[in-house]
């Protein structure tokens, strides 16, 4: 296993010129796990006499919006480009890419 931030979403090995891109992606995928946290704490609240006027719902969807945010914008997989290829429409020379910008068909998400 190791270091999580090694391999990209696609199981990829990072190249270690891209290894803080990558130990972001961890940082962002803990971030989204505590988001999930919250959600079931916001959850347990709702049954609480204070939550009368709470819209969970809508706080529960803001919440999902904001992971779906973070998630779209995070690294997901090392760019297919050739290395000096700085015109790359997918990285733009970065040779990173998140899910939506990947080339090719969409991947799924190793968590
Ligand atoms: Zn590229």
């Amino acid at each position: 296993m190791g270091d999580p931030y090694r391999r990209d979403a696609m199981g990829r090995r990072v190249p270690s010129y891209l290894k803080e891109v990558f130990v972001g992606r961890v940082k962002m995928l803990d971030w989204c796990r505590r988001l999930d946290r919250m959600k079931v704490q916001l959850a347990a609240l709702q049954m609480h006499e204070a939550a009368l006027h709470l819209d969970t719902t809508t706080a529960m969807k803001q919440l999902d919006a904001a992971r779906r945010t973070v998630e779209d914008g995070m690294p997901f997989t090392t760019c297919t480009c050739q290395a000096r290829q700085t015109d790359c429409e997918h990285c733009k020379g970065r040779r990173w890419v998140t899910r939506q910008r990947m080339p090719g068909r969409l991947g799924e998400v190793v968590a």
